[in-house]
């Protein structure tokens, strides 16, 4: 079980063309410097998120979005599959962010997207064209950082 940050964020950034709802998960252990929400890496913040609760805030809010963002969670990996499930059985899309580099083939099949990569504050976010970090459609392959230029 994992903690994650309550309420969920509907968002509408995070993934292009797509209505989100953001779950942010905590217990990062990648130490970014400069990490721009250092209380994620506190894996007692939060509450926990079991699948009754998860359920219940799709179920709440289905009719409004398009897909379900996870922030993190990649760490406790069959816990993080389990939610990815009960999102695809509503028919729902799936994105992972992560600051690694790479992330195992039993967590990507079961993502529409997936952002790589992790926070170096002088090349920026994905809204920078200079950034280190990389989003991709994992169905298509499709890069999608242009998407993100401002
Ligand atoms: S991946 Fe994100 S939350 Fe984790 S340490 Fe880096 S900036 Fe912070």
């Amino acid at each position: 079980m994992f903690n994650y940050i309550s309420p969920p964020q509907i968002v509408l950034q995070e993934v292009p063309s797509e209505i989100s709802l953001l779950f942010t998960i905590t217990g990062c252990r990648l130490n970014c410097l400069g990490c721009h929400s250092p209380e994620i890496q506190n894996a007692k913040f939060g509450t926990p998120l079991s699948c009754e609760i998860f359920t219940q805030w799709i179920d709440k809010y289905q009719a409004l979005i398009s897909c379900v963002v996870f922030f993190g969670g990649e760490w406790q990996s069959q816990r993080l599959i389990e939610l990815l499930k009960i999102s695809q059985g509503y028919k729902l899309k799936t994105c992972l962010y992560t600051g690694k580099e790479k992330v195992s083939q039993a967590i990507i099949a079961h993502l529409d997207y997936l952002k790589l990569g992790p926070w170096v504050e002088s090349l920026g976010g994905l809204e920078s064209s200079n950034t280190n970090q990389r989003m991709f459609n994992v169905k298509t392959g499709e890069l999608l950082n242009v998407r993100f230029l401002r």
